[in-house]
């Protein structure tokens, strides 16, 4: 049987408000526990919430962004549960009249492939408290702080057919929340984390299959991750004569399997009611207006800018503007070089790989936008080569020099001296009779020891367009 995947994702982004969502306690993270949960976070009687409107204003730029529909009227509803971490027995969200209704986003896939990805809606509501299982010998903690946070989730459609489209989607929505300034999309810090929907049914089939729900991922590399070995496991229980259930499963990383949390709740058992202590939310259009002259570039834009501005391809572009941070280190660049292609292969190549092998986002780089600009502009000028370059790279990345310090310091000027190179390759010709008449004999090949040859002498620093015209004339 063939079989086919279907996925859809609940992003939370964790808006990046000083405040929390109802009350004036501070968000700041990484503060003692319980120092940062007030009376209206932890719910206690005779207190009364009041609306962040930056948390609003977050939301409105969000479904401006994606073209969705910004309501007019939304309502904060109740979300009845207990857990240790949630005091109140309830958690305030929206649920019949979300904020954010009906967007999409496109997803650049292999090959310049797009895809557009449905987003059903994004609404707002509070995070709630921290169960901590570290540290307290067979007891759980419970750390308030992160109580009353607000979050944005973010539900697609059920559009994705496969962990890479998942990703990619994860990872559009993550660079749209940093560019829009509304996320700081740390996933360490759990600002930005999903709760994949997977289920399979048999290619061809209308009617979904029964999904489970793999709660709180917080990488893009364990989603991808989570999402696969949970298609296998459907898979394998499907063609055992078995059924999937309908469940929340949580993934772990270490074992890289799935296993059962809880049977999935339905949207009744949580009695949702609109909560009697916060009045709807109203916007208008001037307030509307007001917010989409906020919007600053979005990714796609910018990506289509840097084609035509820069005269990058499509996938260069996209590679460019993939984050905000690597955007502004680009432009950066190119400010100082006005040498668009060649910045670009540098950032892409050289800069992207060592970032990726270190596990550094580019915004802790080593060398800076300055410092390889510096480099890129000797590289233009002739100063040094590409290949002299790489060693001029490497020592910026581990040291702390500007490429002309180092050119200098190591005498990594380029021998453009003409008349130093012939010396060199009069010596060789000389040297080597049998290459020279294997050469003339026709044996075109030959020519790459040459080059081989001065370059070695000249310990890489000939300029390599001269060395090869040189050599051309005079083995001629
Ligand atoms: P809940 O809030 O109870 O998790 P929703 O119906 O709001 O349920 O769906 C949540 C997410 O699950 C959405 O992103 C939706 O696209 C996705 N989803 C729903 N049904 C399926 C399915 N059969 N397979 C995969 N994803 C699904
Ligand atoms: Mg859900």
């Amino acid at each position: 049987m063939k079989w086919e995947v279907v996925i859809g994702l609940e992003i939370h982004a964790q808006l990046a408000t000083k405040s929390k969502i109802f009350s004036g306690a501070s968000t700041a993270y990484g503060a003692e526990a319980n120092t940062q949960a007030c009376a209206v976070d932890l719910g206690l009687p005779g207190v009364l919430p009041v609306l962040n409107a930056e948390a609003v204003r977050m939301a409105a730029k969000f479904g401006l962004a994606i073209g969705a529909n910004v309501a007019r009227r939304s309502i904060f509803a109740r979300k009845n549960y207990f857990y240790p971490d949630l005091p109140k027995g309830y958690q305030i969200s929206q649920y019949e009249l979300p904020i954010v209704e009906k967007g999409q986003i496109e997803i650049g896939l292999e090959d310049g492939v797009t895809k557009l990805i449905g987003i059903t809606r994004a609404h707002l509501e509070e995070d709630a408290g921290k169960s901590l299982h570290e540290d307290f010998h067979g007891l759980t903690g419970i750390d308030l702080n992160r109580a009353g946070t607000p979050l944005l989730e973010i539900v697609s459609e059920p559009d994705m057919r496969s962990a890479q489209e998942a990703v990619a989607y994860m990872k559009k929505i993550h660079s749209l929340v940093r560019y829009l300034d509304i996320c700081d999309g740390n996933m360490q810090e759990g600002s930005f984390r999903c709760d994949a929907n997977v289920s399979i049914r048999p290619q061809g089939q209308q009617r979904l299959g029964t999904r489970a729900e793999l709660k709180n991922i917080n990488s893009f590399r364990f989603v991808e991750r989570a999402i696969n070995v949970e298609i296998e496991r459907q898979i394998d229980v499907i063609e055992a004569g078995g059924e999937v259930r309908q469940e929340t499963r949580l993934y772990d990383a270490n074992k890289n399997e799935t296993r059962t949390m809880r049977a999935k709740e339905e949207a009744n058992d949580y009695r949702y009611f609109p909560d009697p202590d916060l009045l709807p939310v109203v916007l208008d259009e001037k307030y509307l207006d007001e917010v989409r002259a906020t919007l600053p570039e979005l990714p796609d834009q910018k990506q289509h800018r840097f084609e035509d501005e820069f005269n990058l391809s499509a996938y260069d572009a996209s590679v460019l503007t993939a984050s905000l941070e690597t955007a502004d280190y680009f432009e950066q660049v190119v400010k100082l070089t006005n040498e668009p292609k060649l910045s670009a292969n540098w950032i892409m190549g050289d800069l992207l790989g060592a970032l990726n092998k270190n596990d550094l986002g580019i915004e802790q780089s080593p060398v800076s936008a300055d410092r390889l600009g510096g480099m890129i502009k000797r590289i233009a000028d002739k100063t040094i080569s590409g290949k002299i370059a790489k060693a001029v790279f490497d020592a910026m990345w581990q040291g702390d020099a500007t490429a002309d310090a180092i050119i200098a310091s190591k005498g990594l000027q380029q021998i453009t001296d003409s008349g130093a190179i012939e010396k060199m390759i009069d010596d060789i010709i000389a040297n080597n009779p049998q290459q020279v008449a294997q050469y003339k004999s026709g044996k075109d090949k030959v020519f790459g020891f040459f080059v081989g040859q001065v370059m070695k002498q000249s310990k890489g620093k000939a300029n390599p367009q001269q060395v090869n015209e040189l050599l051309k004339h005079k083995l001629k």
